[in-house]
């Protein structure tokens, strides 16, 4: 589908209606405000294929596991963020027949996401009979006002003259399409309707989250409020007001949508129905208008934050904007206890649960753009989790406070239930280790180890010191019975990425356990007695490991081997695969994938990337020479490393193509799935191939550093990053990149390889 979509530096839009791209672009033009998201459905009804979708943040319900052979440590249940009752839905009469695209044909029909403003803009025409009617729908969720969403449905008449109605509804009768036995996930609480607005109150079943919903309107005809003849409808989990009007020619009417969606996460159950009134009382003061120019107001400030700048490219340049603005409407970061779902807001698969994709993919994003607390909280997430973690650990047969993290999660649960990943797929517990190392690197908050970093890290390292056993007949510790990162391949042993993050982890919480000793003994002697540490047995078991783990290596070529025996395998490359067959996921047995040395996602690649500092240039070079033409990319969290890792090679054609890859992944449907929703978290890593792999930003020796390189159509690169209380600008052209010190204290930095001092409100250049 490349080239549906046009190419604008801000916005994305579809021309012309396509009923059978019509998922798809529910996908692309999907809004959320980090409270709440919505698929791009239509308002008015339509009766072609839709995937209907609201999904409120952290709201989910336990699906009963469903397996062919059960196997025992498998989770009875897979958490799954659910379609909520619609509050979108508007139902449309015009001469008194229903507007339903899929039978009336729109003539220029134009779909718009202004990513800059952050809204859903539809405009088409339809004719009845001989007269032409125009209409344009805008929707946003407000930025300002996380529970309040705003939508303006404008009928204007060129020729026609007669009856047209509205019908503003909420309706609770919503169905999972991913449902594991069917069951029903909402139970109906209460509704009402009155004149001019209307509310709906639903319980989830098992986890007992409850919603309100409440909807108000308003009526402009020619520019001027009216008040309009009602019917008050009330039918089985379903409230609405039908408003009849009649148009004259060259008229025009506006309805007004405003529509507050509140939680239980967030009010008292019995207080919901008062709190989501008078919440949409407050929003319907501030009016359409009011409420959109605060809104517009906040993505100006996420955007003055978060842009990113590049001339003479303008695919590049929409899709890095695609990502940044999916991003930022997805998370917002003031709730510790939300997290980022692989398909964000926009789809049902994944089912909402937080993956290692945050850790490994996200954090960076947030560390560079927002303020210190967004990443914080993402830790502490997995810091509240750490009890759960535990017992899941235990129901694998670990003990004495070993952690293993849930692979996916709503609520620190395991939810996954793969033996090959649930059980195998361990690495996550290094992605959520490194995670902590790389916050306290980015931000300096090394008290983060005292207070919550240290004793997740420990729990970490037990889980690692009983996974890894020693083998007689290597004398050497081994990993055995994994899954890396690269999912097609499983039950494999000494991966050696996981291996990798394992002997770092331990590394890293002895060297943690050190500082926090004496720089916070209260808080360490503390955290010991809690968790029953021993200071001395525990470290030098680690060490022993860390100094014994065997790595396998390709000793002819002197590649890092991303299991033992992969050698074994027939060497092909995926060049050589014939394209009808790519995606392989869609066209192969699962065992002829297996059983292939094709490579899903980046996995010695993903360690070599986290581990950069470790390895020359040979070594990089060697290994990526050696994965790369093995990889098929059938991850969205692979391109992006890659493109990182060519970059730094010099490889700017290599970098290019995989920026494009991970960047227009959902705008041109690379993998053939966008329908299902957006690649919310590989989004991070796209964010990650250009500020790591073009701008060539790192943290090194403990400062910045930059030494970027542009591909050759792009003319100009820059974005800001915020830094420790600073706000730094950074301009990239094909010879001289600059600095600037927008806000904040000086500070040490290495431009292109030399160490330099940026001045407070200062700036710096180099030559490239
Ligand atoms: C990838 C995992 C990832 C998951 C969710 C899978 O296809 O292989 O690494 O965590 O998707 O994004």
């Amino acid at each position: 589908m490349k080239g549906y979509y046009k190419t604008d530096p801000w916005s994305i839009i579809e021309e012309g209606f396509d009923p059978s791209m019509h998922e798809a672009s529910e996908s692309i033009f999907s809004l959320g405000n980090g409270r709440m998201g919505q698929r791009a459905n239509f308002e008015e009804q339509y009766s072609g294929d839709s995937l209907q979708g609201t999904y409120l943040a952290g709201v989910y319900y336990p699906d009963k596991t469903r397996v062919g052979w059960w196997k025992n440590g498998y989770p009875e249940y897979f958490a799954k963020v659910l379609n909520a009752p619609n509050w979108t839905g508007i139902d449309v009469e015009i001469g008194g027949e229903p507007l339903d695209l899929h039978k009336v044909k729109p003539v220029e029909f134009r779909r718009e996401l202004n990513m800059k403003q952050g809204y859903l803009e539809r405009t088409f025409a339809i004719y009845k009979g001989e007269s032409r009617l125009e209409i344009a729908v805008r929707r946003f969720l407000s930025m300002k006002r996380d529970e309040i969403a705003a939508i303006r449905y404008a009928i204007r008449s060129v020729d026609y003259a007669g009856p047209v109605t509205f019908t503003p509804y909420l309706d609770g009768n919503v169905v999972n399409q991913d449902s594991n036995y069917d069951e029903k996930f909402w139970d109906m609480e209460l509704s009402k309707a009155v004149h001019g607005s209307a509310y709906l109150m639903a319980r989830t079943r098992k986890t007992g989250f409850v919603t309100c919903m409440a909807m108000g309107h308003m009526v402009e005809q020619n520019g001027e409020h009216v008040e309009t003849q009602m019917e008050v409808l009330e039918k089985k989990d379903f409230v609405s007001n039908r408003i009849g009007l009649e148009l004259g020619q060259g008229e025009e009417v506006i309805l007004y949508k405003f529509v507050s969606v509140l939680t239980s996460l967030n009010h008292k159950a019995e207080d919901l129905v008062i709190s989501a009134v008078k919440t949409l009382a407050g929003a319907m003061a501030a009016g359409y208008d009011g409420l959109f120019e605060e809104h517009v107001k906040v993505w100006d400030e996420k955007w003055a934050h978060s842009d990113i700048v590049i001339e003479g490219d303008t695919s590049a340049q929409q899709g890095i904007r695609f990502n940044i603005f999916q991003l930022n409407q997805t998370y917002t970061g003031t709730d510790e206890r939300l997290n980022i779902g692989p398909k964000g807001f926009t789809g049902e698969k994944y089912g909402g649960s937080t993956y290692w994709d945050t850790e490994a993919y996200m954090i960076p994003f947030y560390l560079s753009t927002a303020p210190q607390e967004v990443s914080r909280n993402l830790l502490i997430y997995r810091h509240k989790h750490l009890e759960k973690a535990i017992e899941n650990a235990q129901k694998l047969g670990f003990t004495g406070g070993a952690a293993l993290y849930p692979m996916v999660t709503m609520n620190g649960e395991e939810c996954h239930n793969e033996w090959e990943i649930t059980f195998e797929e361990i690495h996550r517990n290094g992605a959520i280790a490194y995670a902590i190392y790389n916050y306290i690197r980015y931000t300096g908050d090394q008290d983060y180890l005292a207070e919550a970093g240290l004793e997740v890290l420990i729990a970490i390292s037990r889980f690692w010191r009983q996974r890894i056993t020693w083998s007689e007949a290597k004398k050497k510790y081994v990993m055995l019975g994994v899954t890396g990162p690269n999912e097609y391949e499983n039950n494999i042993n000494n991966n050696w990425y996981t291996n990798k993050m394992a002997s770092w982890t331990l590394t890293y919480t002895m060297e943690a356990l050190h500082f926090v000793k004496e720089s916070h003994p209260g808080a360490y002697n503390t955290l010991l007695d809690k968790i029953h540490f021993d200071p001395m047995e525990e470290p030098r078991a680690w060490k022993d490991i860390v100094e014994n783990l065997h790595f396998p290596m390709e000793e002819k070529s002197g590649v890092f081997l991303q299991q033992d025996g992969f050698m074994d395998k027939e060497q092909r490359m995926a060049a050589d695969l014939d394209p009808s067959e790519r995606p392989i996921n869609q066209h192969w047995s699962w065992d002829r994938i297996l059983r292939s040395c094709f490579i899903k996602q980046a996995d010695v690649l993903q360690g070599v990337f986290v581990f950069e500092d470790e390895y020359d240039r040979e070594t990089l070079e060697r290994n990526f020479d050696f994965y790369e033409p093995r990889t098929v990319h059938e991850s969205s969290l692979s391109p992006c490393v890659h493109s990182i890792l060519a970059a730094r090679l010099g490889r700017s054609d290599k970098a290019y193509e995989m920026y494009l890859r991970t960047s227009r992944l959902d705008l041109d449907d690379y993998n053939n799935e966008v329908h299902e929703g957006l690649h919310i978290t590989s989004m991070g890593g796209t964010w990650m191939s250009v500020i790591y792999g073009f701008g060539g930003m790192r943290i090194r020796e403990g400062l910045l550093s930059f030494e970027p390189m542009l591909p050759e159509n792009w003319k100009t690169l820059s974005f800001k990053i915020l830094y420790r209380g600073r706000v730094l600008q950074v301009g990239i052209g094909k010879d001289k990149m600059g600095i600037k010190s927008l806000e904040g204290e000086g500070l040490d930095l290495y431009l292109v390889g030399s160490k330099k001092h940026l001045e407070p409100s200062g700036s710096l250049a180099a030559d490239l």
